[in-house]
């Protein structure tokens, strides 16, 4: 089954704790504080690989973490910084946020792409110290990393993508012209998986040709197999739809043609001003009047007419030199522009404050990982944890409530006396 859709959880590492910890050696009982920072959380990475052509890894795997940055320690030493975990997906994978479906990057260049990232690490309690602090019984706990969720959505790159129904012969002429190896066979739907083929010519240049499995009727509706797959041409810039001219399953060239035409419009609209080639296939086993009739009427819409056999490698060079000159004369493949990407701005310092005559309860539990690092029976980490509930607005919002001197005041557990 080829997967071009995948939903994975994204989590970037957390920053290590600053640490608290004072200087000791023999004979000297009162040193510095020395303790050392957190490191930094490990960010995620996206990056490009030409080796993959699905997504069907997520599906087995769909949570990914890089790890956190270690918690620092005494005599000054940083926690080692967590490693960036990097993520390899299929050229042309779209990266979007779950729910919104907001664009964050399209993976199709070389340079890895950053999606989630990891948190700071907290400052050690020798960051805190001043002339007139000495002794710092407190440190900043380490950032979250980002955590995301995130939708992958292949659309596979290339310069030429082949259209037409099933069996009209596609994959036996990607076969012709690269080192492609396609399923070939005499059935419909054989190709479940779109199959890329480099097509070199002589000169040196090349380009890339995607065998797309087969439309059918209804497909732009999501009838039968070919939808999905339908969203893999929006990129090539130029179309070679191929037509069974023989009929020898007993259809009828121009009505093919045009189904296939009213797919892609009823797809994508912009589908219908993509320049396209039409090839007459099967000419082996077509007649004189078969193939001049369908030409008159191809040439006619105006589309450049190309007489083929896939099979017997008939009109095939001047297909392929046909495809490259026009090519030449096209811009570059489509790229998305991600959207400015913001990650959802959680305020890292929330807080609730409940009741009112007398006794407020305060529930901020980011405050938990301010409280482990310090000290209430110390004087200085008291006016540290203080400032927080002053900076984070705590303290604006109890005098909001009514709070009064001497009114208790309950925070994780803690309770204090209000005072102002
Ligand atoms: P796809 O479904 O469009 O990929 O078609 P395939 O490439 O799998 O071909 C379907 C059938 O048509 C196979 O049996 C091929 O051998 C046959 N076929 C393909 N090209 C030609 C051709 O030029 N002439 C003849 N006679 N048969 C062909
Ligand atoms: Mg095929």
């Amino acid at each position: 089954m080829f997967v071009d859709k995948a939903k994975i959880k994204l989590k970037a590492g957390d920053g290590g704790n600053g640490a608290v910890s004072f200087h000791r050696e023999k004979y000297v009982n009162a040193g510095g504080p020395d303790g050392g920072d957190g490191g930094k959380g490990g960010d995620v990475f996206f990056v490009a690989d030409n080796h993959l052509s699905t997504l069907a890894d997520f599906r087995y795997k769909r949570s990914y973490a890089a790890p956190g940055g270690e918690n620092g320690g005494s005599k000054r030493c940083t926690g080692k910084n967590g490693d960036d975990l990097v993520i390899r997906v299929p050229r042309g994978t779209l990266i979007k946020e779950f729910g919104t479906g907001r664009l964050i990057a399209d993976i199709s260049r070389d340079q890895p792409t950053l999606i989630a990232r990891g948190g700071k690490g907290g400052w050690g309690n020798a960051r805190f110290a001043t002339p007139t602090r000495q002794i710092p019984r407190f440190a900043k706990p380490g950032r979250q990393g980002d955590e995301l969720e995130i939708e992958l959505e292949l659309k596979l790159l290339a310069d030429v993508g082949l259209t037409g129904f099933p069996n009209v012969g596609k994959s036996t002429l990607i076969s012709m012209v690269s080192h492609a190896k396609p399923e070939i066979a005499n059935y419909h739907f054989t190709t479940l998986t779109p199959v890329l083929g480099v097509v070199r010519l002589e000169e040196g240049a090349s380009f890339v040709m995607a065998d797309i499995p087969g439309l059918i009727e209804g497909a732009s509706a999501g009838v039968g197999l070919g939808h999905g797959f339908l969203r893999h041409i929006e990129r090539c810039r130029l179309l070679v739809h191929l037509v069974d001219v023989s009929a020898i399953e007993g259809r009828d060239p121009v009505a093919d043609f045009e189904t296939i035409n009213a797919e892609l419009v009823a797809f994508n609209s912009e589908l219908a001003q993509r320049p396209m080639l039409v090839a007459a296939n099967k000419c082996d086993i077509a007649s004189r009047e078969q193939i001049g009739a369908f030409a008159d009427y191809i040439k006619g819409q105006g589309y450049e007419f190309f007489e083929i056999s896939a099979a017997t490698n008939r009109g095939l060079r001047e297909l392929v030199g046909a495809v490259a000159a026009k090519l030449a004369a096209l811009p570059p493949i489509l790229e998305f522009e991600p959207e400015p990407y913001m990650p959802e701005e959680v305020d890292p310092q929330a807080f609730e404050v409940r009741g009112g005559e007398g006794f407020y309860e305060v529930d901020a539990p980011w405050l938990q990982s301010v409280l482990a690092g310090v000290d209430m029976d110390d004087y200085e980490s008291l006016q540290y944890f203080q400032r927080v509930l002053v900076q984070s607005g705590i303290i604006a919002k109890l005098e909001e409530m009514g709070v009064q001197e001497g009114d208790t005041v309950r925070i994780l557990g803690f309770e204090f006396d209000y005072v102002r």
